[in-house]
């Protein structure tokens, strides 16, 4: 079974399968015993990810209504401890504060709020007690010294853009409860490079990881999910990993149905692509601008979905545009969704000509004096 792991050597979180006796960090390359790993996952506290142990704490300024902190007033602190006795976090109740670099945040707290700490551009570290459920949208947008983050099981629900634009963000676990991955969760973050799906995600929401151009390595929990219908993820959502520009493969699980527009859009790093034959609808520009693209393989019958103009030799919304090395595709339907492979008919175009083809699609042509092809109605040019 894979659970949460923490390398000893470099600190990055990972997933460990703990039938497994040691493994090799994706961060920093080095062996580790996977018992150890779990053990340093589990007693990771808040001053190692670089919480103060003794911060500021002046409770006047925090403003409280009912256990509900609204607003926090000590501008000039660095290290800050909220109080005891607090539920919720409110909305924006440290939006843009630049002088905190590092909050504690007590157990008992529930909830926060959206924006709670975006904005935070010198904030470096924060804990998340095991008492918090929910992070509304956008509580960390823009923390652009957080690195390292730490989320307990305990939380149920994300909000969008909840980590968007944290630039230096590294380590980060996803909550194992989590069953959808928020709209632009991850977006821009640009130090991102290695992330592990939880078996419970179902969906990745549009634009989760998009431009994270540092992100090299996605691991889907759900590949070793041992045949359970229950278990991986369905959707990939529109943009959800689009520009990152240093994934070079993704392995992407048996239980995909749909994957979104422009939805690896500049993965130029690619040259691989499998899509697994539970996959039913991959919809226009999915794999737009993966500039190193050459071999394709779809196992099952995918329905490529073309955009909003379809009696045209419209090349712009093709799945693979701009995939000027894609030569090699396997796939069932390959004829009909000619125009989906533009770099694979180019190629073919000499063959298809000297066996008096279309030259755009390889079909028949069709009728006596304007020659017509039966697939793309394309007329005959040469
Ligand atoms: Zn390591
Ligand atoms: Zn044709």
């Amino acid at each position: 079974m894979y659970v949460q792991g923490r390398c000893y050597k470099c600190g990055g979180f990972l997933a460990v399968d703990d039938a497994q006796d040691a493994s090799v960090c994706p961060f920093c390359n080095e062996a580790f015993v996977v018992k150890m790993a779990i053990e340093s996952f589990n007693k990771t506290t808040s001053q190692e990810t670089g919480v103060k142990s003794f911060p500021y704490n002046n409770d006047s300024d925090f403003v409280v209504e009912r256990s509900v902190l609204i607003r926090y007033n000590g501008y000039t602190k660095k290290d800050i401890r909220i109080p005891d006795g607090i539920s919720v976090i409110g909305e924006t109740a440290f939006q843009g504060m630049n002088n905190i670099e590092s909050v504690y945040i007590p157990g008992g707290v529930e909830l926060i709020k959206e924006g709670a700490f975006s904005g935070c551009k010198n904030l470096q570290a924060v804990n998340i007690p095991d008492s918090i459920e929910t992070l509304d949208r956008d509580v960390f947008n823009g923390c652009i010294s957080l690195r390292s983050i730490k989320f307990p099981d305990s939380i149920k629900s994300i909000g969008a853009g909840a980590l968007a634009g944290c630039t230096s963000l590294e380590f980060v676990n996803i909550p194992r409860k989590l069953e959808l991955l928020p709209w632009r969760i991850f977006e821009g973050c640009t130090n991102l490079k290695y992330i592990v799906i939880p078996k419970r995600i179902k969906t990745i929401e549009d634009c989760a990881f998009a431009e994270c151009t540092a992100l090299e390595d996605v691991k889907f929990e759900c590949m070793h999910s041992d045949g359970d219908p229950s278990i991986g993820v369905t959707r990939i959502g529109m943009n959800a990993f689009r520009n990152c520009e240093n994934l070079s493969s993704i392995n992407l699980p048996a239980t995909v149905e749909r994957i979104g527009n422009q939805a690896f859009r500049g993965c130029s790093k690619f040259k691989r692509i499998i899509i697994p034959d539970s996959v039913k609808a991959i919809y226009p520009l999915a794999f737009a601008d993966c500039t190193e693209l050459e071999q394709v393989y779809f196992a099952g019958d995918t329905d490529l979905y073309r955009g909003s103009n379809p009696y045209k030799y419209e090349k712009n919304s093709a799945t693979f545009y701009n995939c000027p090395k894609l030569v090699n595709v396997t796939y069932n339907d390959l004829q009909k969704h000619y125009w989906a492979f533009p770099a694979y008919n180019k190629a073919k175009e000499p063959e298809y000509i000297e066996n008096g083809r279309c030259r755009h699609c390889g079909g028949e042509f069709k009728g006596i004096f304007d020659k017509i092809c039966s697939v793309c109605k394309a007329p005959k040019d040469y």
